[in-house]
């Protein structure tokens, strides 16, 4: 397999000034204004293509929302087979519109399947930064081997994002899966949060304007931006792309009624797809809707199911008589965990996705999505508790999940998840009060770049009482990197050293590996 040379960081980090063309708009001029300031990324990689992205935004964070351009702008594109772009294999041009605060996704096709390619954009006689993007191996194509890193939960003002940086140093790696909390809706705080290093300076959005602004706000960081040039990446989204805990239409404040809801939420939906490298026409819809579950290949070696798990999701569990609908600790006993009437992710991406189980050839099965699905279960005197807002509050429904991946025998299931803001290896079974069986899948907890780790003394003290969760930790901040090759699964838990330091170190905290035909972690 061909390694790519590794591409200069300053390519990465700076566009080259072609022509700075002398614009003046309302007395001000933008002639050193960078239309690329936001930078370039790619993602939802085939083996024929991906998508890239950018967005024109001399002035990123201009109070509208439209980064400082209110016209279209032709942009140019370009695809090469070599990082000095002598060989293009494609190129073309797009327009960058108001409408979408001019972001760009550009659906390259035709090109070919398991390689490098580079990709630089020209707009306003500027050329972007150069990115780098993999395309997939072709369908049932042998695979030997596929690295990629997983990340969840940037909070901007809880730390700087160097572990985005060490995630763009694996010349390795060739995909970035985010697994949600991309951003995060909070508004800044007086006296600052504790460990602030610095701050979100605007109002928790509600409208897209502000969203647009939140994305910009984390595309400033040079962290992130490296990320993205380096690889192509898949990203399914969480709660804090919208607002904390919430669950379909219903919000977190009870005393908001789901149709005034929607329409907030219809706003960060609009904000994540214009920002993120998707298939726009694909998750954001002609009729208004939204639809993010997709499914991809990696050769013979994977399948990639990405899930939405907040759009369709049921009421908050158990919440009769709280003034407050978010997450909370719940009694086992509470009838709600296994009413099978409640649903995850909604029954028609249920359909969707135990159907995709059962035509799978793939060797291993990931499962892209955002919250827990193991139980923890904490025992107190008197009760049994969890906490209500991951997979812990639809019992039913997270039985029927494992239930397919056995019934349809898929090969080797993984579920990836993030929120929790700590790193977990689980094995999951049918029946989690029975450890002598074997695991049906492996579960992989993704730790947060910055945000705060949950209080770890309780969750520790529960973990003898849950002996399906083999690895835990809740104090350090980082990534995970994932290998697959046909033989295993190798994860690395990865940890910064100092979330306040933007150039600290990082290590491997955790190291452990799922043998292929044994579902769990060895
Ligand atoms: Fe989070
Ligand atoms: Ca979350």
């Amino acid at each position: 397999m061909p390694i790519p040379s590794a591409l200069p960081r300053r390519q990465f980090l700076a566009g080259a000034l072609i022509a700075a063309p002398a614009l003046l708009t309302a007395g001000r001029s933008l002639a050193a204004a960078d239309p690329f300031a936001l930078g370039v990324a790619s993602g939802e990689p085939l083996p024929d293509g991906f998508v890239l992205w950018t967005r024109i935004a001399p002035d990123p964070l201009a109070e509208d929302g439209l980064g400082g351009n209110a016209s279209p702008v032709p942009v140019r594109w370009e695809v090469a087979l070599d990082e000095n772009f002598r060989r293009i294999a494609a190129h073309g041009e797009a327009m960058a519109l108001p409408d979408r605060a001019s972001a760009v996704h550009v659906e390259v096709s035709g090109l070919a399947p398991d390689r490098p390619y580079w990709y630089r954009f020209t707009a306003l006689g500027v050329q972007s930064p150069v990115g780098r993007a993999w395309t997939a191996p072709a369908p049932g194509a042998r695979v030997e081997r596929l690295r990629m890193t997983a990340a969840s939960c940037s909070h901007w003002e809880l730390g700087y994002f160097a572990a985005y940086r060490h995630m763009a140093a694996d010349e390795e790696s060739r995909l970035t899966l985010f697994l949600g909390d991309y951003i995060y809706e909070d508004g800044p705080r007086t006296p600052p949060r504790p460990g602030a290093v610095r701050s979100y300076a605007m109002p928790e959005p509600t409208t897209l304007a502000q969203y647009r602004r939140r994305y910009a706000l984390h595309r400033t960081d040079p962290d992130l931006r490296a990320l993205h040039a380096a690889t192509a990446c898949v990203a399914t989204w969480d709660d804090h792309e919208v607002q904390n805990d919430y669950s379909g239409i219903w919000p977190e404040d009870a005393n908001v009624s789901p149709a005034d809801f929607v329409k907030r939420r219809a706003a960060a939906y609009r904000a994540f797809c214009e920002n993120m490298p998707v298939r726009i026409s694909q998750v954001m819809r002609a009729d208004g809707s939204f639809r993010l579950n997709r499914r991809f290949g990696w050769g013979s070696l994977a399948q990639f199911d990405v899930l939405d798990g907040r759009q369709f999701r049921s009421p908050p569990a158990c919440i009769e008589g709280l003034a407050s609908h978010r997450g909370h600790m719940a009694s086992t006993a509470c009838a709600d965990l296994e009413d099978p009437s409640r649903t995850y992710l909604g029954f028609d991406q249920e359909r969707w996705l135990y159907d995709g189980f059962a035509r799978s050839k793939a060797r291993w099965n990931l499962l892209v999505q955002n919250l827990l699905v193991a139980p923890l279960e904490i025992k107190t005197p008197s009760d049994t508790l969890i906490w209500t807002d991951t997979w812990n509050g639809f019992g039913a429904a997270r039985r029927r999940l494992i239930d397919a991946m056995a019934e349809t025998r898929l090969s080797n299931p993984v579920t990836l998840a993030g929120d929790y803001h700590s790193a977990w290896l689980n094995d999951l079974r049918r029946d989690f009060h029975k450890p002598q069986e074997a695991p049906v899948a492996a579960e992989i907890v993704v730790t947060s770049i910055t945000s705060n780790g949950p209080p770890a003394g309780a969750m520790k003290a529960a973990l003898p009482d849950n002996p399906h969760i083999r690895f835990f930790d809740a104090a350090h901040r980082g990534y995970t990197a994932i290998d697959l090759t046909p033989e295993r699964l190798d994860v690395r838990c990865m940890a910064i050293a100092d979330r306040a330091d933007p150039r600290t170190t990082v290590s491997v905290l955790h190291q452990r590996q799922v043998e292929a035909g044994k579902p769990g972690f060895a």
